[in-house]
């Protein structure tokens, strides 16, 4: 059996000039959980060109979403960025990663701290109602330059909380910090800058960052990632893989060449 599935793409939606969202068909038999990325791409000059995405899209649904990055020279996204409804892409039948509510100990809140497309895998976890029998409160973070990179941020804000299942537990357990740096909005700064001076915490009404009951997945650049875990680190955080459960865990939302 090959290693990927061709599914079709459904729809594409544009954020920015370098930001764009895509869905496609599912095959019945990928299994993926929550926070899982697995290999996408397309098929040039008859072999596959592949690169690891986060998938967007809660495992309960029918289809699949990804949130991508468009690099003008990139070899894989200067080609995606054009696909349209019909198009097919190819999705490997593996997924995998460590941004699993199962790699975290038991805890009371989970911080989901995101840059840019770091998003994608929290946007599925937002979507599991584990993730809200497992933690009371769901802090979702998601920095990035400007406003209009703020993906998801009318689904977050206006339909979850109206979700016929998830809704009741959205709206009671989910706050969603959205923070920009290039731009002025009502929240501005860096991730890393806006723990460290406790004013996301402040902003939000929650108490300082504690290893006794906080659990936190991390997903953005890998300055980003190494910022944070040393920070968490500091304050007592362990961390957690896929043999054993700690107090964060982390994902590299692309890699630096
Ligand atoms: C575990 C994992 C999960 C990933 N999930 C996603 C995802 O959900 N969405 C997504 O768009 N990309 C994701 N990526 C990055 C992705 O694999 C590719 O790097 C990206 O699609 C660009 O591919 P490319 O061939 O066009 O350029 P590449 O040659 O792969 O990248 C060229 C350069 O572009 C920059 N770059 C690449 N991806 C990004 C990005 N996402 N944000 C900012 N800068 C970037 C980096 O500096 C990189 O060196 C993920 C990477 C990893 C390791």
């Amino acid at each position: 059996m090959s290693a990927f599935n061709e599914e079709r793409v459904l729809s594409v939606h544009h954020w920015t000039d370098t930001l764009f969202t895509f869905t496609t068909t599912r095959d019945q038999s990928l299994r993926f959980s929550n926070g899982h990325f697995t290999m996408i791409g397309l098929r040039v000059n008859d072999k596959p060109l592949l690169r690891a995405y986060s998938i967007v899209s809660p495992n309960h649904d029918e289809h699949l979403e990804f949130l991508s990055i468009k690099v003008q020279d990139g070899p894989l996204t200067s080609r995606l960025q054009h696909i349209k409804v019909g198009d097919t892409v190819i999705v490997g039948r593996k997924p995998t990663g460590t941004l699993l509510v199962d790699y975290l100990l038991p805890g009371k809140r989970l911080y989901l701290l995101s840059t840019g497309t770091g998003l994608a895998p929290f946007m599925s976890i937002i979507r599991d109602p584990a993730t809200y029998e497992q933690f009371e409160q769901v802090v979702l973070v998601h920095g990035v330059r400007q406003v209009n990179e703020l993906a998801y941020q009318d689904l977050i804000v206006n339909e979850l909380p109206k979700h016929e299942f998830l809704g009741e537990m959205i709206s009671k357990q989910l706050l969603y910090y959205p923070t920009v740096t290039r731009e002025a909005y009502r929240n501005t700064g860096r991730v890393t800058d806006l723990i460290e001076s406790g004013k996301l915490m402040a902003d939000l009404n929650l108490p300082a960052l504690d290893p006794v009951e906080d659990r936190v997945m991390i997903c953005g650049s890998p300055g980003m990632l190494k910022d944070l875990k040393r920070m968490l680190e500091e304050r007592g955080f362990k961390e957690g893989n896929t043999v054993r459960q700690g107090d964060f865990v982390i994902e590299r939302a692309f890699a630096e060449q």
